[in-house]
């Protein structure tokens, strides 16, 4: 694990990256959030992002992410952004503030019913597989009006917008492409059904410009932050 000097050190190149990428975008500042992806890291990796200010952490995986939730719960808000099994709905209702990795209608039932039992109204994301990569979860570009429908029936949930992963792949097109796909997906389905649909969670380390330039609205970010993952 990194000491916090060059964590510090590497937010403030991340930040200045978000800055260059908003200035030729066109955009403010303030309108990109910064998630750092704690996965594969220790714990010391949420006490690092609390308090350096940040105020959200993004997990890949339930078992993981309830080591570090148990000592840390109230320092932060989860977020849960890798693909949850149906039968681990309940534990991550919750942990997890939002899930941004909705990507099957069985799994939406079953977050919705877990959010009915355990009392609370739960945040999620529809993640998008707008790169149409076999390797990636997440519904395809067809699929996406039946997944917002019933989302927006789900009484315990509560949809603020859309969630991708671009393909693996080292031609910024791709992903540029693939952010694209994603933003003009939003701007259809929020016309036609009257839903705000603001969040755009996209970008990840080696494409968080393009993400920006794209209309991202949340970047994903760990490997910029916290260096190669260990775990
Ligand atoms: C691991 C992960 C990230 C962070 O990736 P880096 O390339 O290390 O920044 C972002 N999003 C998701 C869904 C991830 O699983």
């Amino acid at each position: 694990m990194i000491s916090f000097e060059a964590f510090k050190s590497n937010l403030k190149q991340v930040k200045s990256r978000i800055d260059t990428a908003c200035d030729a975008a066109d955009r403010a500042v303030d309108s990109v959030q910064l998630l750092p992806v704690t996965k594969n890291h220790p714990l010391d990796a949420v006490l690092y992002a609390a308090r350096a200010g940040l105020t959200a952490v993004g997990e890949n995986r339930v078992q993981e992410a309830s080591e570090k939730h148990a000592q840390y719960m109230g320092e932060v808000r989860w977020e849960l952004i890798g693909h949850l099994q149906s039968n681990k709905a309940k534990d991550a209702v919750a942990m997890f503030d939002r899930v941004q990795s909705v990507d099957s209608l069985k799994l939406l039932n079953r977050l919705n019913r877990c959010a009915e039992q355990a009392g609370k109204s739960l945040s999620i994301l529809l993640q998008c597989n707008t790169g149409a990569d076999p390797n990636k979860h997440g519904f395809s570009v067809a699929e996406m009006k039946v997944a917002l429908e019933t989302a927006v029936a789900a009484e315990f949930l509560q949809v603020d917008g859309l969630m991708t992963i671009a393909p693996l792949d080292d031609d910024l097109d791709v992903a540029k492409a693939s952010f694209e796909g994603l933003r003009d997906l939003r701007d259809r389905l929020s016309a036609e059904y009257k839903l705000p649909l603001t969040e755009l969670s996209m970008g990840m380390t080696g494409d968080l410009e393009v993400a920006i330039a794209a209309g991202s609205t949340q970047i994903r970010v760990g490997t910029a932050l916290y260096g190669i993952r260990e775990l």
